[in-house]
């Protein structure tokens, strides 16, 4: 049998500018390794509108010789030229030629990303007819299907999922670029969304890639029979993790970094167990199906009432569309398992395909109680499934709701493969003290693989032997009595009669007892949106009341700032019903939204105040921006103390006002606030992202995220020239050991950080006083 050969192309149009201009396209989007020739125009150079049979002759003769060729015509009479060349030719040369019915550009197109995939003549013609395909289904019109060998995915499939972060979602090059490394399994590789039964488009063929119309955000899935290479698998990482129109061979390669300290080891699971994995291959169709479903959506609607993630979960279950979605996938004869996760998936699918960033992270929602009912309908219990064992978690990109909701009993540490060090979701897990490590891309790091790790540095070893083990153990154990063994009150002092003072930062009650045990000054910030993330519901001043207490407790012998909730941004609360926005960074955020939801701004101040009733408590504001947000959060802080003094209710006065000084205008303009606040924190994470117009969050832009930068300092000196009250830092900066003696220097005198990050700026200052 012969040898296969490549596929070359041959372009014939009646304009040669036409023709090339195609295949420059074409250049653009494939390597060199595809023959593309051009055989247009008539006259000597091709200069006149019209086809030539001889020139196209000899074009094919050329080609021929080496490859098969497919060749694209565009009007009437190339076509009536290209068979009289074929005619000129020998049968056994006209065996290795085709001629495309296709549209010439979107045809040619296809037709070459499939040759260069190494598809062979025949599959490179069939991709170049269905080369409208993507086309028409967009517009609607197309009865163009894919006649019964549409590919779904089934649960003996495995699968490597990426998130899409090209706002043009996937797009003519990345999905040029899948083709390229990922076609030449010849069909044997799928790409589509995640769940079982999502409609799957061969990875051979880009107008089917195309209309699968994935969007920026949007999870894209690699399916096959058998595991991936390690080496697609990587290239497909590198396509599909690269920010929009960066040149991916010049960009730079990420290192793991590591933001949390602390020591783990153990087998990596996935943040949440899937859905697609709890799911039986094969389900039998039941006649009760939907009463069995029901019955699993009450168990887990009846669980934990009160419980802020529950309640909402509960909330989502009544949705009428849900139901109907259910009662129709059980009409098409699934069993009910199926039937309930393909209406979950759909619903969580359409969550992550909306615009506004906040509404898709709910679609974790959606999958996490579809993950809770099935579980309940399979029969499954919670505590026989792998995630109630210790495991260091797995994630694409951590969400501070998902941070918020670890177990640190079980959770031994945190692999990110996005990630940011200032992120929310890192600065919940600095507090809980567990492990993390960002921006790990290694595609060997996947679920179920033994690693240790060292969060402080960011190194990790996979699968280690004994002796990696035992030095990353022995590494640990000496960080861990460096901090035991301070013995530390609060303030540094030197001889020269300078000093400083280290507060906590803390939202929760085990925190505020590390902060004692750390020896805190007193607490500098306590966030009281960490309490709530993820809740729906409002929830009542007498909870708030409480859970505050609970926190200022193991510090009662110490002053407290409280911050005032900071909603907004990456911080969404569903309760406060905030609207969707552009760029909620510079939208609704802090003060912004408590002052437009002052229902809430009400019972919160009540509930502070109750909670602080004999403690020594501060308020400190949220993205303040004017002395006019400051005067208006006064005026309803005197009417909610005057209620509270009519009504007898016992509370914490008189009670100190401060503000977040991080937006850039706060600092600038800071002698508008001297005698309107009692003192100022510097938050250095918005500061800095707001300074820079950096987002914090966006791990491509963490060189932008340093608040040593000169402009930050020059805002932070501006500052402390203006204000003649109490400056204090408890932006992330305030606890890292490179950054404090900046601060120090700067004029800074009160730090406050995670109580585990003590110890190290105790060392860096000591350091750098005795050199
Ligand atoms: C900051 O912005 O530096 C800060 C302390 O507040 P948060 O990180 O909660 O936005
Ligand atoms: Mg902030």
């Amino acid at each position: 049998m012969a040898e296969p050969r490549g596929v070359a192309l041959l372009l014939v149009s009646h304009s040669r500018p036409l023709a090339e201009a195609t295949r420059s396209l074409i250049w653009q989007m494939t390597t060199d390794a595809v023959p593309v020739v051009v055989a247009a125009g008539a006259g000597d150079e091709g200069e006149i509108l019209g086809t030539d049979t001889t020139r196209i002759a000899s074009a094919l003769q050329g080609l021929v010789v080496t490859h098969d060729v497919v060749v694209l015509m565009d009007l009437g009479s190339a076509l009536l030229s290209t068979e009289m060349a074929l005619g000129l030719l020998s049968n056994d040369d006209g065996r290795r030629i085709r001629l495309c019915s296709a549209p010439f550009v979107e045809g040619a197109v296809a037709a070459a990303l499939a040759a260069q995939a190494g598809t062979q003549i025949d599959a490179v013609l069939r991709e170049a007819e269905s080369a409208l395909r993507g086309k028409q289904d967009q517009l609607g019109g197309s009865e163009l299907t894919s006649g019964g060998d549409e590919q779904h995915a089934d649960p003996d499939m495995m699968r490597q999922c990426y998130r899409l972060h090209d706002p043009m979602g996937l797009h003519l090059r990345p999905a040029a670029e899948i083709v390229r490394v990922a076609g030449g399994a010849d069909g044997k590789v799928w790409v589509g969304r995640a769940g079982v039964g999502a409609a799957l488009a061969s990875a051979n063929s880009l107008s089917a890639l195309l209309a699968l119309e994935l969007r920026q955000g949007e999870e894209l899935c690699v399916y096959s029979r058998q595991s991936l290479a390690a080496e697609l698998t990587q290239a497909l990482a590198a396509i599909l993790g690269s920010p929009p129109g960066e040149d991916r061979g010049e960009q730079e390669a990420t290192l793991p970094r590591g933001v949390v300290p602390g020591f783990a080891c153990g087998v990596l699971a996935l943040a949440q167990q899937d859905l697609w994995d709890l799911l039986p291959a094969q389900e039998a169709a039941d006649e009760h199906g939907l009463a069995r479903i029901h019955a699993a959506m009450e168990a887990v609607a009846e669980v934990a009432p009160g419980h802020g993630i529950l309640a909402a979960q509960r909330a989502l279950l009544e949705d009428p569309r849900l139901l109907a979605l259910i009662e129709r996938e059980l009409a098409t004869g699934q069993g009910p398992a199926h039937a309930w996760v393909a209406a979950i998936e759909a619903l969580a699918r359409e969550m992550a395909s909306l615009q506004n960033p906040v509404l898709r992270a709910r679609a974790a929602d959606w999958r996490d109680l579809g993950a809770r009912v099935l579980r309940r309908l399979l029969g499954v219990e919670e505590h026989n499934t792998t995630l109630q064992e210790p495991r260091i978690l797995l994630v694409d990109e951590l969400l501070p709701s998902v941070a918020a909701a670890l177990d640190a009993e079980r959770v031994l540490g945190v692999v990110d493969r996005h990630g940011a060090q200032n992120s929310h979701a890192a600065i919940l897990l600095r507090a809980r003290g567990i492990p993390y490590i960002i921006q790990a891309t290694d595609p060997a790091l996947q679920a179920g693989v033994f690693v240790a790790l060292d969060g402080g540095s960011g190194e990790m070893v996979i699968s280690p032997d004994a002796q990696a083990l035992a030095q990353f153990q022995s590494r640990y154990r000496q960080v861990r009595e460096d901090a035991v063994t301070l013995g530390f009150t609060g303030k540094m002092e030197w001889s020269e009669g300078s000093s400083v003072e280290l507060w906590a930062n803390v939202a929760s009650a085990a925190e505020a007892a590390a902060a004692r045990k750390v020896g805190a000054f007193g607490i500098g910030l306590l966030r009281t949106e960490f309490l709530y993330l993820d809740q729906w519901q409002l929830p009542s001043e007498e909870d708030q009341a409480q859970r505050l207490r609970e926190i200022l407790l193991p510090m009662a012998d110490r002053t407290a700032v409280v911050r005032l909730l900071d909603a907004g941004a990456d911080k969404p609360m569903a309760f406060l019903v905030l609207p969707s926005e552009e760029n909620p960074a510079l939208g609704l955020r802090g003060i912004r939204a408590l002052l437009a939801r002052k229902e809430f701004l009400h019972s919160h101040l009540r509930a502070i105040l109750r909670a602080g009733e004999g403690l020594s408590i501060q308020l400190l504001l949220p993205m303040v921006t004017n002395p006019e947000e400051v005067q208006a959060l006064r005026q309803h802080l005197a009417v909610v103390r005057t209620e509270l003094l009519s009504a007898g209710v016992a509370h914490g006065w008189p009670v100190p006002v401060g503000v977040m000084a991080e937006v850039p205008a706060m600092l600038l303009a800071a002698e508008n606030f001297r005698s309107l606040v009692d003192f100022v924190s510097v938050g250095t994470n918005d500061l800095t992202q707001y300074v820079l117009a950096a987002d914090r969050g966006d791990d491509r832009l963490q060189s932008l995220g340093d608040a040593r930068h000169p402009a930050v300092l020059t805002a932070l000196r501006a500052l402390l020239r203006a204000v003649d009250r109490p400056v204090s830092v408890c932006g992330e900066a305030a606890g890292d050991p490179l950054l404090v003696s900046t601060l120090v220097a700067a004029g800074i005198r009160r730090l406050s950080m995670s109580p585990d990050r003590f110890a190290g700026v105790i060392h860096a200052l000591q350091r750098a006083a005795n050199p």
